[in-house]
């Protein structure tokens, strides 16, 4: 199936967009990278910290393992080359919170470099994106800018977080490329366990470079970088809007100035928020408090064991065992949970009626009520036990509905509430005949038009049956029949 999705592009076919994306994952480790201290989110501010990771001077930073080990299973699971030794440096820039003056992070020795993330395109073919590297750092405290006082304050709850930063090649060149691709990432780093990817509080941030040029030209235009956007959707009416600006800019024979750019949700615009600094501002040298990081063969080959079935991996699966569309397995596959659901209820009903159900009804109901899969009563077994009462001709579709609704709401089994509310469907010709001939002989008048030619009575005949059997009747039988007795 080809999914094709409009841009402002279509509307400047003689340019084209190159995307480069840079996302910082916070990992869910226990404690934080440099010292012990508990990683959380949503503390009181400034509970979760110690002498190291509010900046004292004189204190000695110390890795967590934990955080090697998950850099390496990303490096993996992006089929990156993983380095035998890397190193961390020191990032200088002055902010109220990062108190050190300096971040810790990684410059020309990173942990990973040359994977790359198969993403799938409109229409159905996969492409590569190359990731230049996978290097690990420390995250930095929180400003808060209170909106009633003229004043801010410093968390740093968060400073010593540990995250991995994951960059791109500019290979990608449209909005639906670069939401595809976040998503696909972002569903990665979920399968491996490693980050919430939680884009609301801030736990996978993605920066994007973008940039325009007319299709002839061989060199790239200049390239703003949108910054912290926090919903894929937002990223996608960035991008849109930051590629049609740029283009304006140049028809009118103005220059892009490289900058960093905010996205204004309430505005719907981009907004500058700073010039960008050049890498050579940042003073970077190795850190001198810290060994470098030595990786070994059977480190890496002991936690290649412990890689799942990555989300794309899993989606050629669905496509070519249960042979579900790209669209209805790309759907599943970006959810975890919503993908080992879909595979519980597979097990239990080998049914293809399974996927329509979890599209339509299931994820109809979550969004509905405003709930999670988790919160859902309807469990993979009772929906499987709802797609078998259908497909046995148990039920009916109209039925159903009502079934899975009083599932939804009590998690009842499917059968009892069949049995207790009387729903089995009439299936048996001898008494659909029955009605069909009642209704037929008691309308002699409407069935003197339809035989006169007004076919559209059959729907008539159809909708009197149906409630003479309460919506029980097999709408299949029951039109055979009336065929049978109108002529
Ligand atoms: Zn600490």
């Amino acid at each position: 199936m080809t999914l094709k999705t409009e841009s402002i592009l279509d509307h400047y076919p003689e340019y084209e967009v190159t995307i480069g994306i840079e996302v910082h994952a916070q990992l869910t480790t226990k404690t934080k990278i440099f010292c012990s201290c508990a990683n959380t989110v949503g503390k009181t501010p400034n509970t979760d910290i110690c002498s190291i990771c509010s900046g004292h001077p004189g204190v000695l930073p110390v890795l967590n393992k934990k955080v090697v080990n998950f850099a390496i299973l990303a490096g993996l699971a992006t089929k990156s080359k993983i380095s035998k030794i890397s190193e961390f440096a020191r990032k200088h820039y002055f902010y109220p919170d990062l108190p050190k003056g300096y971040q810790i992070t990684q410059n020309e020795f990173p942990i990973c470099t040359e994977g790359f993330i198969p993403i799938y395109l409109e229409d159905g073919t996969i492409k590569n994106v190359r990731l230049t590297r996978i290097h690990i750092e420390e995250d930095a405290g929180k400003n808060i800018h209170s909106s009633s006082d003229d004043v801010s304050f410093v968390d740093l709850n968060r400073a010593g977080t540990p995250l991995l930063e994951i960059v791109s090649h500019p290979d990608i060149s449209s909005t639906y490329q670069a939401k595809t691709y976040l998503k696909a990432l972002r569903s990665i780093v979920q399968y491996l366990n490693i980050c919430s990817g939680n884009m609301e509080e801030g736990a996978f941030r993605a920066d994007t470079n973008i940039s325009v040029k007319k299709k002839k030209d061989k060199d790239l235009g200049t390239r703003c970088e949108l910054k912290n956007i926090n919903s894929f959707k937002f990223i996608g009416d960035a991008i849109e809007y930051e590629i049609q600006r740029q283009i304006e800019l140049l028809k009118n024979g103005q220059n892009v100035v490289q900058e960093t750019r905010l996205w204004d949700s309430k505005d719907k615009k981009t907004i500058p928020m700073r010039s960008k600094e050049e890498a050579a501002d940042y003073r970077y040298f190795q850190d001198p408090d810290l060994p470098l990081i030595e990786v070994n063969d059977e480190w890496i080959s002991r936690i290649e064991k412990t890689l799942p079935e990555l989300p794309y991996e899993k989606q050629k699966r669905f496509c070519k065992e249960i042979k579900l569309s790209t669209y209805e397995a790309s759907i599943l596959v970006e959810d975890k949970e919503l993908a080992n659901y879909f595979e519980r209820a597979y097990s239990f009903s080998k049914s293809k009626q399974i996927i329509n159900w979890i599209l339509r009804d299931l994820l109809g109901y979550l969004k509905e009520h405003k709930i999670s899969l988790i919160e859902c009563k309807v469990t993979p077994d009772l929906l499987a036990k709802i797609v078998t009462l259908v497909e046995s001709g148990k039920i009916n579709n109209r039925a159903a509905k009502e079934v899975f609704e009083i599932v939804a709401q009590t998690g009842q089994n499917p059968e009892e509430i069949v049995k207790e509310k009387g729903l089995e469907q009439i299936g048996s010709v001898d008494q659909l005949e029955e009605i069909v001939k009642t209704i037929v002989e008691s309308n002699p008048d409407m069935v003197e038009k339809y035989k006169s030619g007004k076919d559209r009575l059959f729907g008539f005949f159809v909708g009197q049956a149906m409630k003479k059997t309460q919506g029980k009747g097999d709408p299949k039988i029951i039109q055979e029949l009336l065929k049978k007795h109108l002529q």
